[in-house]
């Protein structure tokens, strides 16, 4: 499996740093966010290090992602709150700080301090279609 002694999530998955664990079993380890942006932000992860998302086996992304409706699900009853983001940031400037892959699950409440600069933009003539071809060609 794919680790970095310098991971702080790999040190965790490890068992050499500490962390409130949610579920675990072979590809996928969730536990709490010591940060929380809300009571009950949760991470879902990989066990091996990759950095960003685009890095990652497509099965294992399966492995780890098919715990999220029942994660979702149990942090919502544990919270009692209303709606709940998932967010994975890729990147220095997708405001990534940890370089291991990880689903933040952040439950979300009405008039909670959690906001989005959500800037919608609109296409020119053409360019939308053109855009997505060329994404096409890359898959
Ligand atoms: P990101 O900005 O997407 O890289 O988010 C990294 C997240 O990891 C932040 O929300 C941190 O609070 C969280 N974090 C960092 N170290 C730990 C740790 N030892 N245990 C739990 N969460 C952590
Ligand atoms: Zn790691």
């Amino acid at each position: 499996m794919k680790t970095d002694p310098d991971c702080i999530f790999c040190k965790i998955v490890a068992g050499d740093v500490p962390c409130t664990k949610l579920l675990e079993d072979d590809s996928a380890l969730a536990f709490l966010d010591i940060g929380p942006l809300a009571v009950g932000h949760a991470l879902l992860i990989p066990k091996a290090h990759y950095e960003t998302v685009e890095q990652m086996p497509a099965e294992l992304a399966g492995a780890v992602l098919k715990h999220l409706p029942a994660l979702a699900a149990a942090v919502r009853k544990a919270t009692g709150c209303e709606g709940l983001n998932v967010l994975q940031n890729n990147g220095r400037v997708a405001h990534q700080v940890v370089p291991h892959v990880h689903f933040h699950l952040i439950p979300r409440s009405p008039g909670d301090a959690f906001h989005f600069n959500w800037p919608a933009g609109k296409y020119e003539e053409g360019q939308i279609e053109r855009l997505a071809e060329s994404i096409r060609s890359h898959l």
